[in-house]
């Protein structure tokens, strides 16, 4: 009996000691302000983050030089470049706690003359707002960071990168997934070639309506942090279905609109509005006076 009880002691022992582990793991998870979304999807790990992001420099690069030619790249003295650029530069430090790769990335913000509806961040950071977002939508400095936040958390959250990931496994390339899987990353070059051709998509890519929600609260939570107010989050989707009813608006052909988003924003509200009260109130008090003394 004595013997059993010992066996018992030694069987129980590895239970408690995990739990305990698991708590101190769920504490700090659980002390966290902001929104919840789950892990990052495994298979983003599938195709190597610096390949997705050289792709995606290319690319960038390539748009800039096309609108560049046609007179249609935003000068670095354009008042609304500037603009972009400022509220960027209070978002981006909030990124880092999201993904360790965005405190690397050489962060750039364009502005392209068109009245498209579109914007858009690119694996690595690269982000594009066109004209039409700002002026067809009158964008407030709060409705571009919700729009910004949003962009930069797909970035952030590599919803490209699980989407290509996805697609090596689903396109047939069992060889190609089998081999990655077996911890091949990055030698094989049959993967370059498929996030070459893949990385021709990456501005088309349409996300699934859950890597839409995790950038929307994502996006949410940025902004909060850096000090706009996530309620713009709402008007910026009623403006957004108000466009609808004239043009289409590109952004809305990868973001389908709707009640259920705007729902989804006001619910998730309570939890970002507190980072925002103490983010403006840290500014507050960061601002020199009105008259020098
Ligand atoms: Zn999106």
């Amino acid at each position: 009996m004595v013997m059993g009880k010992q066996i018992w002691a030694q069987r129980l022992r590895v239970p408690v000691v995990a739990l305990l582990l698991s708590a101190a793991a769920i504490a700090p998870a659980l002390a966290r302000e902001g929104v919840e979304v789950g892990e990052r999807s495994g298979f983003a790990d599938l195709v190597p983050a610096q390949d997705l992001e050289q792709t995606a420099k290319a690319q960038y690069l390539q748009i800039l030089n096309t609108a560049a030619e046609h007179r249609a790249l935003g000068p670095p003295d354009n008042a609304q470049v500037r603009r972009l650029r400022a509220i960027a530069q209070k978002i981006i430090p909030f990124t880092f706690e999201w993904n360790e790769r965005a405190s690397q990335w050489k962060w750039e913000v364009n502005l392209v003359g068109s009245n498209q509806i579109n914007a858009f961040c690119m694996p690595g950071g690269k982000i594009v707002f066109y004209t039409g977002i700002i002026k067809t939508l009158a964008l407030t400095d709060d409705e571009v960071a919700m729009v910004m936040g949003h962009e930069i958390a797909h970035a952030l959250r590599e919803h490209a990168r699980e989407r290509m990931g996805k697609s090596t496994i689903t396109s047939g390339a069992a060889r190609l997934g089998g081999a990655l899987l077996s911890g091949w990353l990055g030698i094989d070059p049959r993967l370059t070639d498929t996030v070459a051709q893949q990385g021709a998509n990456l501005l088309t890519l349409k996300f699934g309506r859950e890597d839409e929600s995790e950038a929307d609260l994502v996006g949410m939570e940025l902004a909060a942090r850096a000090g706009f107010d996530p309620r713009a989050g709402v008007s910026l989707w009623q403006k957004m279905s108000a466009a609808n009813k004239g043009a289409p608006p590109q952004w809305l052909s990868t973001h389908p609109s709707g009640n259920t988003r705007i729902a989804e924003i006001e619910a998730n509200l309570p939890k970002v509005m507190p980072l925002y009260e103490r983010a403006r109130q840290a500014k507050a008090s960061e601002a020199p006076p009105d008259k020098a003394p």
